[in-house]
């Protein structure tokens, strides 16, 4: 049998800026993980590669072709992996009986039936993925609360706002003398520039963060700040909160996290370097404390930190989240599909960088039918949305 300390682990979407974070930690303390599986979509290369270092029982990438090939791979190097292909066969990793925690680092709603299996099974939840969220909240924390599920944020934010928090928090945030959640922005790489400039920014130059190495989409987001919208729907369902408990702060220095405001005025910060390896292993030892490799903040480097309200004219996109998850339903889902189009054709140059805001907002503007009383009706509008959007797309990029 195995020690009660040693936790099996899955990491969906191994091959990504979280998935490689969250191996990086893992490998520092190989008294308290083993790995169960690594998954990919198609860098075949680069999880043969995790493969060969972190031993994992199985492997899951897309296609089958892809995942014979990994198989002939591993036997030649004389491994013993199971190789599997396909969305079911992230739900069965996910939901594996011997695992203990599942990292969701998949991006976009393809993480969504993953992440949700895993919540439905009891696990520890580590979520990355705040798109899942987005689209199905209240399901997705029926599931937790359930199966008992321990959901941990993964989202820097969140991560921060969750150890700001008293330790029960359940229930409201009145109830726990809390006012306030304050949200912190880098602001993103356009943060300084006049709309014109930003009208013709490119995909090189929506991906260079300040502060954060991350995968492309959410660079994206950053830079429209639907990442932080998204964030905010995200924190709605964490934590309880409405839209107009939340403050959205824009601090480019990305040295505090979040904060959470209570009632007899203090206000209470979670400061570090920008570094993902962090919110990973608070989510792994909770609610103990691990190295996570993170050097210590030089406050003397950091010498000042700035706070200015983020400009929604520049940036509609923030506005356009709070307002879908103010109608509720199936909007956040509808918002997010429009939006995964439009970042992917803007990464194709297809479409200018302004029009993934217009675009979001002429869809969800369009009335969509149906409420959120299965994973099934959300993924209907996920697919409608996206219908509507492609065609958009092809209209306005023609
Ligand atoms: P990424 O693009 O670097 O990696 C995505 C991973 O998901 C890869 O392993 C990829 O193979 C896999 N994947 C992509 N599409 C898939 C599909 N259709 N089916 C199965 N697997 C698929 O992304 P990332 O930056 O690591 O972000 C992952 C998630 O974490 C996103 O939801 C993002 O919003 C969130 N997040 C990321 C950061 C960060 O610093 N990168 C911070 C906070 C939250
Ligand atoms: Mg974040």
């Amino acid at each position: 049998a195995k020690p009660s300390s040693l936790q099996r682990v899955t990491v969906l979407g191994s091959t990504g800026s979280v998935g490689a974070s969250t191996l990086d930690v893992i490998a520092r303390h190989p008294e308290r993980y083993v790995i169960h599986a690594l998954t990919a979509h198609t860098s075949k290369e680069a999880l043969l590669a995790q493969c060969l270092v972190h031993r994992p029982a199985v492997a899951v990438l897309d296609s089958d072709a892809d995942a014979a090939w990994l198989r002939r791979e591993l036997k030649q190097a004389g491994q013993q992996v199971d190789v599997n292909a396909g969305p079911k066969a992230l739900c069965d990793v996910a939901r594996d009986a011997s695992v203990d925690c599942v990292m969701a680092a998949i991006v976009g709603a393809a993480g969504l039936l993953p992440a949700l299996a895993a919540a439905e099974a009891g696990k520890r939840v580590l979520l990355a993925n705040k798109e899942a969220l987005v689209m199905s909240g209240a399901l997705f924390m029926e599931a937790v609360s359930r199966s008992g599920a321990t959901l941990l944020p993964i989202d820097s934010e969140h991560n921060a706002i969750y150890q700001c928090l008293p330790v029960k928090h359940r229930g409201g945030l009145a109830q726990h003398g809390i006012t306030q959640l304050m949200l912190t922005a880098s602001g993103g790489p356009f943060r300084t520039w006049r709309q014109a400039d930003i009208d013709s920014a490119t995909p090189e130059q929506a991906c260079a963060h300040p502060n954060w190495s991350m995968g492309r989409k959410i660079s994206v987001d950053s830079a429209t700040l639907m990442n932080k919208g998204l964030e905010l729907i995200e924190a709605c369902w964490l934590f309880d909160a409405t839209p107009e408990q939340i403050q959205v702060v824009v601090h480019p220095q990305s040295v505090i996290h979040s904060m959470v405001a209570y009632h007899d005025g203090s206000v209470i910060a979670q400061l570090g370097n920008p570094d993902m390896r962090t919110p990973i292993a608070y989510g792994l030892a909770w609610p103990e404390r691990i190295n996570a490799g993170v050097e210590t903040l030089d406050l003397f480097q950091v010498a000042r930190l700035d706070f200015e309200a983020p400009d929604e004219a520049r940036f509609p996109c923030l506005g356009l989240a709070r307002a879908a998850m103010q109608q509720g339903g199936l909007a956040p889902a509808v918002l997010n599909a429009a939006n995964e189009i439009a970042v992917e054709a803007f990464l194709q140059h297809r479409l200018g960088f302004s029009a993934i805001g217009q675009l979001v907002e002429e869809i969800l503007s369009r009335p969509s039918e149906g409420r959120v009383d299965s994973v099934e009706s959300v993924l209907a509008a996920d697919q409608w949305a996206r219908h509507q959007a492609i065609e958009l797309v092809t209209k306005w990029s023609a």
